[in-house]
C-alpha cells in the first residue's frame, strides 16, 4: 500500500502554529517516502463548522507550500457511510440510545463509583445511566447512541496494539488492555443528535477508506488512540500506524488552541513572515 498521511482540521477557527506543525510533519513525512497527503475536513459539529474557516484553512496551507489530491473528503457528506457502520455495530449488539444531558453525566458523575475515574480520553467518563442490561433489538434508532464499552470489550478478548514511530505524552507504547477500558474510557459516543456520526468512529471510517498508512497527530490525541483501535478491530478495519507527535505550546507551556489567534498563521503571514521562518519557529 502507498504511503499515506493526512491532516483532518475541524473548519472551526484559523489555524494556529500547532496546526501548522502538525500539517507539515504529515506532509514531509510524506513526501519524504513518496507517498500521499491528504487534507480532510472533519466539519461533523456542523453548529460550529464554517465555509469561511474551510477556506481559510486552504489558504494558509497553501501558503505553508502543501498541497494535496482533490476532492477533499468533508465529513459531512460521508453521513450515509458512517450510518452503516453504526447498523453494524447496533447488529453485533453493541450501541444503546443515550438521552443524557451533559449536565446529567456531571451530577452522575459527581458520586463516581469506587475505583472509577472521573475523566477518560473522550472527556467525563459515562457513568452508565442509559446503558441497558441486555441489548436492544429493533431498528437503529436516530440521536445519541454509546458504545458498550464492557461488551465491546468481552468481544474482543485479546489484548489490543498498534505501532507508534512518535511519543505519547510519556513515550508510552501502544499496548492496550481491553479489560481497562470499561472503567479508563467508558461508553463513549458514537452517534450525537444533529451529526449523525461522532468524531471517534467517523475517524476511524475515513482512516481506512483513504487508506491512510499513516496517522500523524499531536500527543493529545494518544490516549484515544485505543478506541480508535477498538472500533477497528470490531468493523474488521485495518490499524495503521500511529505518530504521535509533540504538542507547540506557548510560552507559559500551555498548549495553543483554536482560540489562540493571536498565533494564528495567517497574522504570521501578514507580519511579513516567511514560510521558511514558520518552519523555523515550530523546530523543523
Ligand atoms: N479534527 C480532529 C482534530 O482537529 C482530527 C484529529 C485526528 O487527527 O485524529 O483534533
Amino acid at each position: 500500500m502507498t504511503f499515506a498521511t493526512r491532516f483532518a482540521p475541524s473548519p472551526t477557527g484559523p489555524l494556529h502554529l500547532g496546526h501548522a506543525y502538525s500539517a507539515l510533519v504529515a506532509h514531509d513525512m510524506a513526501r519524504a517516502a513518496k507517498g500521499r497527503f491528504h487534507l480532510r475536513i472533519d466539519d461533523l459539529d456542523r453548529a460550529r463548522a464554517r465555509s469561511e474557516w474551510e477556506g481559510a484553512i486552504k489558504a494558509d496551507l497553501y501558503w505553508l507550500g502543501l498541497d494535496w489530491p482533490t476532492p477533499v473528503w468533508r465529513q459531512s457528506e460521508r453521513l450515509p457511510i458512517y450510518r452503516d457502520a453504526l447498523q453494524r455495530l447496533w447488529d453485533m449488539g453493541l450501541l444503546y440510545p443515550c438521552g443524557c444531558t451533559r449536565a446529567d453525566i456531571r451530577a452522575a458523575a459527581d458520586a463516581p463509583q469506587e475505583g472509577a475515574g472521573l475523566y477518560g480520553p473522550d472527556g467525563l467518563i459515562y457513568p452508565g445511566t442509559c446503558r441497558p442490561a441486555t441489548p436492544h433489538i429493533g431498528p437503529l434508532p436516530d440521536g445519541a447512541l454509546r458504545l458498550d464499552m464492557a461488551r465491546a470489550c468481552a468481544r474482543i478478548g485479546t489484548p489490543l496494539a498498534f505501532t507508534e514511530t512518535g511519543s505519547g505524552p510519556d513515550d508510552s507504547t501502544g499496548r492496550i488492555t481491553p479489560t481497562d477500558l470499561p472503567t479508563h474510557v467508558g461508553d463513549v459516543a458514537l452517534a450525537r443528535p444533529g451529526m449523525g456520526a461522532a468524531y471517534h468512529l467517523a475517524i476511524v471510517i475515513d482512516d481506512a477508506d483513504q487508506e491512510i498508512t499513516h496517522v500523524v497527530r499531536g500527543q493529545d490525541l494518544f490516549e484515544a488512540t485505543q478506541i480508535h483501535v477498538l472500533l477497528q478491530k470490531l468493523l474488521g478495519l485495518p490499524t495503521p500506524i500511529y505518530h504521535h507527535h509533540r504538542l507547540i505550546r506557548d510560552e507559559a507551556g500551555k498548549r495553543l488552541a483554536k482560540r489562540d489567534d493571536a498565533r494564528a498563521l495567517r497574522l504570521y503571514h501578514e507580519m511579513g513572515k516567511t514560510p521558511q521562518d514558520i518552519r523555523a519557529m515550530v523546530g523543523l
